[in-house]
């Protein structure tokens, strides 16, 4: 009889092991150049996870910049005038167009042949002299592509080439919380490279504690209490170069110059509900800088930002009142109403 029941509180036991071990799961993968981690909690997890990373992969293969088979790498690569896309990537052309538009082109998806030329894509950095910058400024003319809604075509000259650098990551996530709630998923955290996005609340019904880091190094300086919603981090202290002339040249361009942002701002973190319009305003409010942040906020009405200055002092929007604590060395602190 005690063999029996041991028996039976072993299969329990293992019963139990397995549908714990199944209910949370970690997926960390690099994929657009970035390192990503996949945290979901739910039966499907597994699955979920691994459908979620094959929809990053696909995202991906349409807007590499790099990959030659990639129909951004085509569509720079085009001999013709017009070229026809895919829904997904004309989706995200008409959204990136449209962020041109509404940034007086601060933020520009055709800016890739002045990043190019710097170096960005290769790693082969250098300094334009002023000339070649104004010359190749000209390729990037937004307001000359035109989109045909019907056949998905678009329509621009020779030598302009795009880069969704800016707002890929953002849709990706995006698309991996659909691809998680399509399958069951309730509750999950996604790290994309410093992008968070949160799908519902933890398991246990609590927010999420989301750390930002310190542009400057050192301890967390900045910690938010939030769920269901994307925080993303545009900043310039991840990828830079230094120039002959000693100056740090970062990869976050301003599209009206060609240049590289030179201000206060050391990073801008939007928090909104979708991660596509997180990542186009946390580039364009750390082009923009304060003033510029503050203008879009008002009219807007739509997402929180939280801004760190070269001075340590940092700027929050009211909407985030309760959910912000701030720490240690930014204690210059104002809250923008
Ligand atoms: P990260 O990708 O490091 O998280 P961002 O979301 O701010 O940072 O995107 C920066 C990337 O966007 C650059 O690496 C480049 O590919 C692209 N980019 C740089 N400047 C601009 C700009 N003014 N408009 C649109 N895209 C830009
Ligand atoms: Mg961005």
């Amino acid at each position: 009889m005690k063999k029996y029941f041991v028996s039976v509180f072993l299969v329990i036991s293992i019963f139990l092991f397995i549908s714990c071990s199944e209910k949370n799961n970690t997926l960390s993968f690099t994929a657009m150049d970035t390192f990503m981690t996949i945290r979901s909690s739910g039966k499907n997890c597994v699955n979920a996870n691994k459908a979620a990373q094959a929809r990053v992969e696909k995202i991906e293969n349409l807007i590499s910049v790099t990959k030659e088979s990639s129909e951004i790498y085509r569509l720079n690569h085009k001999l013709t005038e017009s070229f026809e896309l895919s829904d997904e990537t004309f989706y995200l052309m008409k959204y990136a167009l449209d962020g041109a538009y509404k940034s007086n082109g601060a933020f520009n998806p055709a800016l890739y042949p002045v990043t190019k030329e710097w170096g960005f894509t290769t790693k082969q950095y250098q300094v334009p002299d002023e000339n070649r910058i104004n010359e190749i400024l000209k390729l990037t003319d937004y307001t000359k592509i035109q989109l045909q809604e019907t056949e998905h075509k678009i329509n621009c000259s020779y030598g302009m080439m795009f880069d969704f650098g800016a707002i890929g990551k953002g849709y990706a996530g995006d698309q991996i919380i659909e691809v998680l709630k399509e399958n069951g998923i309730q509750s999950a955290i996604l790290d994309l490279g410093g992008n968070i996005q949160l799908l519902g609340k933890k398991t246990d019904g609590s927010e999420w504690k989301i750390g930002l880091k310190n542009p400057f190094g050192g301890d967390v300086p900045v910690a938010l209490s939030v769920s269901d919603c994307a925080v993303i981090t545009s900043g310039g202290y991840e990828r830079y170069f230094t120039g002959n002339d000693g100056k740090q040249y970062i990869h976050i361009f301003d599209g009206r110059t060609g240049k590289p942002v030179e201000n206060n701002v050391v990073s801008a973190t939007i928090v909104t509900s979708k991660g596509i319009y997180g990542d186009y305003l946390s580039t364009t409010t750390f082009i923009l800088g304060k003033d510029g942040a503050v203008e879009l906020w008002k009219k807007s009405g739509d997402f929180d930002f939280i801004m760190m200055f070269d001075d340590y002092s940092i700027c929050y929007t009211k909407g985030l009142e309760g959910k912000i604590s701030i720490f240690g060395a930014f204690s210059k602190i104002q809250v923008i109403e």
